[in-house]
Formats: structure tokens, sequence, C-alpha cells
């Protein structure tokens, strides 16, 4: 379809002030967080704000027939170009719908649209004392809709799981512009075994399958009291060790996190005042729940730690909390700061690992940092084996790009090979799909039968997540047995 014949079309249907056409809109709509994005421009040729199922549904129905391709876009912090126009068509920009519709306390849940901000809903929710616990770093940036179609998290994953934990139903637009509600039409209940589960099976399809247009949230009840444990390894391989008699002990952290000596010392470069010690590793123990449970659990996992670290401080104090936390909400800006002419690429940043693997892991990325001659600081969430790398590099040098993209490969091959995953957070998108036939065997034939059942025509957000069929054939034994 012709570019303009596309947004006289879209116009009619959903009046002038809800199109975008001009080149610099486009332009900001090219971008997400990856490095991906940094380097190519996928410019859409229209760009619709919707803020109502109605809308989604005329647009969906517009595009099925004319066979126009259609990206979802919640805040655009992604890392993989999720949200981006790779093959053109519309972007629908959800994160204008903001509006949290009903909080059933009686029933510890919520029903909200797609564009409400994490943060700002965990913020409204304070007066309820409830909480929807998934807490990915971009929780000030990132909406709700983003997180279902992403399965986000953060580093309190370890203990209360990821989105997918807490959906219990969606409201979804089909591709042909159909409306479906998932979980139940009309259903508050908590625990539901009812049909197929096909909330699932959206959530972490990243915008492929369907549009998020409606949310129903199981909420928890807010922790009173947290505390947090410093820990201090001049061996690296200790502080895996130390997480696991953690857990043997019968306690579940809220997060554990890790900093190895790369991200030390680039926190100490980039914030000298922080003085975190020179070590090989540092792990961070959150623990939350009720005083007296945070004040036992902090006691005995400091006389666990105190086992093989060098040091360990334990502080309920919520300054003290802040100053141990210090380090590691940093790192992230730290790394980027490493070199004067570089920057932290979102590449290979997502890996996620058995957790026995985790040391190995690390020492095979700092191998690999080595053999291309760059820098790479690793930090994470270790409670579950999610690790961090950031590559550091000057962006605006070809050769040291070629050698970034090369690095990156064998980060994602070496995950793979140690029974892990390429993401354990960030998704696939338009970054990881050379590796699905890996990862997950014949099982991806399945995928593509049932992207296929839902999305015959291949319009809802085309060249993310899957492969194009014929791509990456082959099955390595290790992935499809
Ligand atoms: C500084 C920083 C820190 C981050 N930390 C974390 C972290 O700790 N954990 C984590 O998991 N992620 C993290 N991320 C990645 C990112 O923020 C998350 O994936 C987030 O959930 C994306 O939300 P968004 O609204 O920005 O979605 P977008 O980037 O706009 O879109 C992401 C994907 O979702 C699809 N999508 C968006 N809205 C809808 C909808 N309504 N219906 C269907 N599909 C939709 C898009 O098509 C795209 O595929 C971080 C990113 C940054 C920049």
């Amino acid at each position: 379809m012709e570019r303009s014949q596309l947004i006289k079309g879209l116009q009619t249907i959903l009046g002038a002030d809800k199109v975008l056409d001009d080149k610099l809109d486009m332009l900001s709509y090219s971008y997400d967080s990856s490095f991906k994005a940094r380097n190519n421009r996928y410019i859409p040729d229209v760009v619709v704000t919707l803020t109502s199922t109605d809308e989604v549904s005329k647009v969906m129905k517009f595009a099925y027939e004319h066979n126009v391709p259609v990206t979802p876009r919640g805040a655009g912090t992604g890392e993989t170009c999720g949200a981006l126009a790779i093959e053109g068509g519309i972007v629908i920009d959800l994160g204008g719908w903001d509006v949290i519709e009903e909080v059933d306390a009686e029933n510890m849940q919520v029903q909200l649209r797609p564009g409400v901000i994490h943060a700002d809903l965990n913020k409204y929710l304070e007066a309820y004392g409830l909480f929807f616990p998934p807490d990915p770093g971009s929780s000030q940036m990132c909406t709700v809709g983003g997180m279902v179609a992403n399965n986000s998290s953060g580093l309190r994953a370890v203990k209360y799981g990821t989105t997918e934990q807490y959906v219990l139903g969606l409201e979804i637009v089909l591709p042909d512009g159909q409306i479906i509600t998932t979980g139940g039409v009309n259903s508050r209940a908590i625990k539901n075994v009812s049909g197929l589960n096909l909330t699932k099976l959206f959530i972490g399809s990243e915008g492929t399958l369907g549009i998020v247009t409606k949310i129903r949230l199981r909420l928890w009840p807010k922790p009173k009291s947290r505390g947090i444990l410093m820990a201090v390894y001049d061996d690296l391989e200790e502080a895996p060790k130390t997480v696991l008699e953690v857990y043997k002990a019968g306690i579940l952290p809220s997060g554990i996190e890790i900093l190895d000596a790369s991200a030390i010392k680039a926190v100490n470069e980039y914030k000298p005042e922080i003085a975190l010690p020179n070590a090989e590793a540092i792990l961070l123990f959150e623990l939350d729940g009720n005083p007296a449970s945070v004040e036992w659990e902090g006691n005995e996992v400091t006389r666990i730690v105190n086992t093989r670290a060098a040091n360990a401080e334990w502080s309920t104090d919520p300054e003290r909390m802040a100053k141990l936390w210090q380090g590691r909400a940093v790192t992230a800006t730290a790394a980027a700061r490493l070199r004067a002419d570089g920057s932290r690429i979102f590449a290979g940043e997502d890996i996620s690992i058995p957790l026995n693997q985790v040391t190995e892991s690390i020492k095979r990325i700092r191998a690999l940092g080595a053999k291309y001659g760059i820098g790479v600081v690793n930090y994470g969430h270790i409670g579950d084996g999610n690790v961090h790398t950031a590559p550091v590099i000057n962006p605006e040098d070809p050769k040291e790009v070629e050698l970034a993209n090369k690095l990156v490969d064998e980060i994602h091959l070496t995950a793979i090979e140690l029974g892990g995953t390429t993401t354990g957070e960030h998704g696939i998108g338009a970054v990881r799909s050379q590796y699905a036939r890996q990862e997950h065997g014949a099982a991806l034939d399945v995928m593509y039968a049932v992207k296929k059942a839902i999305d015959p025509k291949g319009i809802m957000n085309p060249g993310k997540l899957l492969p194009k069929e014929g791509d990456n054939k082959d099955v390595s034994t290790s992935a499809s047995s």
C-alpha cells in the first residue's frame, strides 16, 4: 500500500490528531535502547497513538485487510529492537494509554491499560498496602504492557518471579482485529486452570501475536521490612557457593546480586566516594518480610556468608542500606564510563545461566573479552543466574563494532553451551532469533505453527522473536533433547 494512502486511511478511521507522519516523529520512533538501533534506522511509515480497544481493533482490521505490518510500542525502553518497525508499516504507540481502571483490593488484583508506567502503578498501590513485585531497572520508564509483552522482571525475580506469575488475564486485539479476553471473560479468580492457558501464550510473545489492551494483575501484600547484607570475596569461586548454602538453609532472599572485579573497578573509577573494597566479587543480599523474620534471616545469612567471605556487613538502617546498595545501583552507568571514548553497548547483555555454571560463565566471558581486546563488565542477578555483561567499545569505530559483534555472538553461544539461554529478561526481538533453533530444537516448529494460526498474514511485529522460516535449520542434539 502506498504510504500516502496508508496515512489517509488511518486519518479517516482515527481522525488526524492520532496519526503522526512527519519525518522528525518517524525518526524518534526509530529508536529503542538496543545497540542494533544505535547503528541502524528502522523508520516506520506512520505512527498512531491509541487509547481505546476500539481504536486498536479498527487499526488492526485495516492493517489486516491491506497486509500492512504493525508494531506495538510501549515506552521504547526495550534492548532488542522489539518496538521498532523493522519492515516499516504502522507503529501503534500505547504509551499514552495509562489508565488504572480498578484496584480490587478485596480480591488482591488490579485492572489497567497497557501504557501505565511500572513505578506509577506501584506508587498508586501503596495506599492499599499492595504491590506488583516484578521490578525492572527501567521501572520509572517502562510500561506494564511492555513488561507483559517481554515477560520482564528484575533483581527480585529470585523470590517473586517474573511478570507472568502475576498476570491473571489479558484483553488482546488479534491481528485481524478480533478482541478476546484470556483468563476468563468475567473472572476475578486468582486460581484458574480452565482451558488452554492463552494468557501465558501471549506473555513474552513480544507483540508478535496480538496487542495487549487490558491487563488483570494479581497483587501481593507489601513486605513491612527489609535488610541488606554486603559480602566481600577474595575468590570468585566462593561467591556462588554461599548462594547455594543460603538456599539450603531454607532462606529465600528477595534479591542476590553480584559485582565481579570488573564491575567493582568500574564503580570505583566512576564514583571513588563509594569506595567499594577491591575484591574478586561482592555479593549483595536483600531480605524482606516482617521485621522479626528479616532480622533472624539477616543474622543467619551473615553467619553463612562469614564462612567464605573476607568480610560482611548487615544492616536494616535505611541510610546504611542505601549506602551498601549504592555500588550496585550505579554499576550500569559506571560501566558506560569505563572508557573516555567508549560506551557500554546493550548487546549480549542478558544471558541466563544455571546457578552452578555462573562462575564458569564469568570466567569464559573474561577470556572472550581478552580474546577480542574488549573490556567487559560483569554483574547481575546471581540468585537466579541472570548475568548482565556490559561490553564497552567505541561504537563509532567500525573495527571495534565488528569485534564486538563477534564477542556478543560468542557470549550467546557460551550461554547455550553452559545449559543456559541467550536472554533471561530482555527478550529476543530482532537481535537473538538466530539462536532459536539451537535453543528450542523441534519446539521451534510448533512456535511457527502457533504464529501462523494466530497471525496467518504475518503482519504482527514481523522480524521479531522467530527467525525467518528456513534460516538456522540445524538442530543441535543438546537443544532438541
Ligand atoms: C536502563 C534500562 C534498564 C532495564 N532493566 C530491565 C530489567 O531489569 N529487567 C527487564 O526485564 N528489562 C529491563 N529493561 C528492558 C525493558 O525496559 C523492558 O523489556 C520493558 O518491559 C519494556 O517496556 P516498554 O514499555 O519500554 O516496551 P517497548 O520497548 O516499547 O516494547 C517492548 C516489546 O513489547 C512489545 N509491546 C509493547 N507494548 C505492547 C502491548 N501493549 N501489546 C503487545 N506488545 C507490546 C513491543 O512490540 C516490543 O516487542 C531495561 C531497559 C533499560 C533501558
